[in-house]
């Protein structure tokens, strides 16, 4: 009798049969077996043989209060006995009108218009279309150029493609792309020996204050991301970067554009990373973290400044006519309040301060690694970058995929890790306990041994 297929390799089998997943060289599945999800708990995902793996990785840093947490799964259920969707073009519904007056009240003052889409490459879209179609409606139409950091990642669409700079994801695609201007990052990985984040940070201003007194005449905004540049390999800098971004873009007239889709909602530590420059961008983009991970949404919040340049009679024609069929979801909205709930009520911020010490002192012992050049954290993100040679810096050949063997090492004894090519990161649910932390930090411990032999 041939042997019964276990359900993970039934549904596994039939699943590379029909589905092309994101991300990914579907060849690789020849090998590397398909992990199908059953259900998830807090910070664990189960499978369907009874296996469980710590989501360290937070499924693409969507998750902060843990899988199927029973009060965004009441508010959503509440809300889906009432109404499922509805056009918001209009239209409107309570939960996008208070999601709205609530994400206004957290946010730096002076953002005070929302404007809904359904995932961060949209609103990445957006906020790029929005700058240069102010610019146009204020008289000013040559300003349709972009500045960008070295390094950076703002999403898939060829708009967010465009402004990023991450080759692996960006170069097959630059025949498609509008052209940008880039500037070397602030990432304090780079900077030189001895010298303290702030100090290389603000140094590294240089380049950005260059290229914006060259081009400020053509170009619309800066686009960023605060604090973290995280597909670049959770690559960090330090705030004073962003107090004099904002200065300089003030002083020649450019629009700041954040993209805290990544690093909103507490990531960084703070609930937004730009309150710890205090500044206020003219466009922050926000997704992932909204909705707790739930569903997708994700919002632009802008200026009555921006907003007043598109207010006018119809047949001027200076309307922002964008739109995606599921902008401000009531469903993902009804999730995104109950979020907002739980950071309220839990006092989630000032609690996160103690988990990320401790993240911290989990990481501590692989600051003195011979494969480790660099142990960096802000907040409740905690990378760890490998190298062949301490000493001399020199990396891995990027074809060893080293990486790859720390996933798996860290899937056979369940914990979900996915390195950004040679960097290791910690970036779990919020609701991550201490025993699951010195898991992640002893599988982490033996996947880059093992990764690194
Ligand atoms: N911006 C940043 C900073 C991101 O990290 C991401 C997603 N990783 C995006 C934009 C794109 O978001 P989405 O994947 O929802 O399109």
């Amino acid at each position: 009798m041939p042997q019964r297929q276990s359900r993970n390799a039934d549904i596994a089998r039939r699943d590379l049969g029909v589905v092309w997943h994101p991300c990914t060289q579907m060849k690789d599945h020849e090998r590397l077996p398909l992990i199908p999800v059953s259900r998830g708990e807090g910070p664990w995902l189960h499978d369907f043989d009874g296996h469980r793996y710590l989501d360290a990785i937070s499924s693409w840093w969507v998750n902060l209060f843990g899988h199927a947490n029973p009060r965004i799964s009441a508010a959503v259920a509440a809300q889906l006995g009432r109404l499922e969707h509805v056009i918001l073009a209009g239209f409107t519904h309570e939960p996008v009108l208070e999601l709205s007056e609530r994400l206004t009240r957290l946010l730096p003052p002076g953002l005070t218009r929302c404007f809904y889409a359904d995932n961060g490459s949209s609103a990445v879209e957006v906020a790029v279309k929005m700058s240069f179609h102010y610019w146009l409606n204020s008289g000013r139409p040559k300003k349709r150029r972009f500045i960008t950091l070295s390094n950076s990642y703002h999403g898939e669409t060829l708009g967010a493609l465009a402004v990023g700079d991450v080759a692996l994801f960006k170069d097959v695609y630059r025949p498609l792309l509008m052209d940008v201007i880039t500037v070397p990052s602030p990432d304090c990985h780079l900077r030189e020996p001895g010298e303290s984040w702030e100090t290389h940070s603000r140094r590294m201003f240089a380049h950005m204050e260059e290229a914006l007194g060259r081009h400020a005449d053509e170009v619309a905004a800066v686009i960023i991301e605060p604090l973290v540049q995280c597909a670049g390999g959770m690559r960090m800098y330090h705030p004073a970067w962003l107090s004099m971004l904002r200065e300089a873009c003030d002083r020649h007239g450019v629009h700041l554009i954040a993209d805290e889709i990544a690093v909103g909602f507490g990531r960084t530590g703070t609930m937004f990373a730009c309150e710890q420059a205090a500044i206020r961008p003219d466009f922050m983009c926000l997704s992932k973290g909204l909705t707790g991970g739930y569903l997708p949404l994700s919002v632009v919040v802008t200026t009555e400044q921006v907003y007043g340049a598109f207010y006018d009679d119809y047949t001027k024609l200076s309307a922002f006519l964008h739109s995606h069929s599921y902008t401000g979801n009531p469903l993902a909205c009804a999730a995104a309040l109950a979020t907002l709930d739980i950071f309220q009520a839990d006092g989630v911020i000032g609690r996160n301060r103690g988990l990320a010490q401790r993240m911290a002192r989990a990481a501590s012992r692989f600051a003195d690694h011979p494969h480790v050049a660099e142990v960096r954290q802000t907040g409740m993100i905690v990378a760890i970058e490998l190298v062949r040679d301490r000493r001399t810096g020199e990396r891995f050949d990027w074809r060893e995929r080293r990486g790859l063997r720390l996933y798996e090492h860290a899937l056979s004894r369940g914990v979900l890790l996915r390195p950004l090519g040679p960097v290791v990161y910690w970036m779990p649910p919020y609701v991550i306990g201490d025993e699951e932390i010195a898991l992640l930090e002893s599988v982490t411990a033996e996947g880059v041994d093992l990764a690194c032999a």
